[in-house]
């Protein structure tokens, strides 16, 4: 896949996002809302072009943001955190779902295709040493909406790390994801939920929001796949942001648990969004 070509296709989503958002982006989403809560009892609907607007991921917005401060025009204007985002926005009964550690070729495809089937959109926060081995999982990541998150090269306990260190960790990532699918990551997400001053500061040097989470499924202790759907469904709540994992070992439960989670969730009126792209 060349360079060029994915840049092109990522451009077409994002302009068809931008169209959206200039129609109004509300209406968008309360469009979908009304729908859904009119809507039938027919547990996975064929999702129309309606149902595809309404979950464009223009149509959302995280809240707080940090603006538009850019780290190269503007350094000494720079936000860090201290803190990493932990939740979204709940209007609407939205939540996010977050898979962490990938791409795999064993697992992700199979969290793509259960996502394409009920058209929803995610965040993969994957490390640089998987992107590189299958550049083409991102490529489709970008073709089918989602939204791709920097979780450093090869996971480390950042704390552990020096200031360098860190920044190569990071900062190599967010190439390889820059080349693979289209575009520089906005978020950014420490291994093991391990942040440190560092890390908040090169990460907006980097062009990147803290992303934690709410909901830890613990899939990566495989407890089976009941107790995964059971944690994410008892975990549910608007604003809720999901933690599972596509890669670094067995992720059979995981892979199972979501076709049976997800359709759940949406069943009971909760639309997955993911975070709109700053400009
Ligand atoms: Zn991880």
């Amino acid at each position: 896949m060349q360079k060029d070509q994915l840049l092109s296709r990522r451009r077409m989503l994002l302009a068809g996002a931008a169209a959206l958002g200039a129609a109004g982006s509300a209406g968008a989403f309360l469009a979908g809302g009304a729908e859904d809560g009119a809507g039938t009892a027919a547990p996975a609907p064929a999702p129309g072009p309606q149902a595809r607007q309404a979950l464009r991921p223009s149509a959302f917005r995280l809240q707080p943001l940090t603006g538009d401060a850019s780290p190269r025009a503007a350094p000494h204007k720079l936000t860090v955190r201290k803190e990493p985002i932990l939740r979204i926005s709940g209007r609407g009964r939205r939540m996010m779902l977050t898979f962490d550690d990938g791409p795999d070729p064993d697992y992700t495809p199979h969290i793509l295709d259960t996502l394409a089937k009920y058209d929803v959109r995610a965040m993969f926060f994957v490390c640089g040493e998987c992107v590189v081995e299958h550049r083409e999982l991102l490529a489709r990541m970008a073709d089918e909406g989602h939204v791709v998150g920097n979780h450093t090269w090869t996971h480390p306990l950042l704390p552990t790390l020096d200031r360098k260190q860190i920044r190569s960790e990071m900062k190599r990532t967010s190439d390889v994801i820059e080349d693979a699918y289209g575009e520089r990551p906005q978020w950014f997400r420490a291994p093991y939920g391990a942040w440190n001053r560092a890390a908040f500061q090169l990460g907006a040097e980097l062009g990147m929001e803290p992303m934690a989470w709410t909901v830890d499924t613990t899939d990566w202790t495989e407890p089976g796949t009941g107790t995964i759907v059971d944690r994410v469904e008892s975990g549910a709540a608007p604003g809720v942001v999901v933690l599972s994992h596509d890669a670094g070992g067995d992720r059979s439960q995981t892979v199972r648990a979501i076709r049976t989670w997800l359709p759940h969730l949406l069943d009971s009126g909760y639309h997955m969004t993911v975070p709109t792209r700053r400009v």
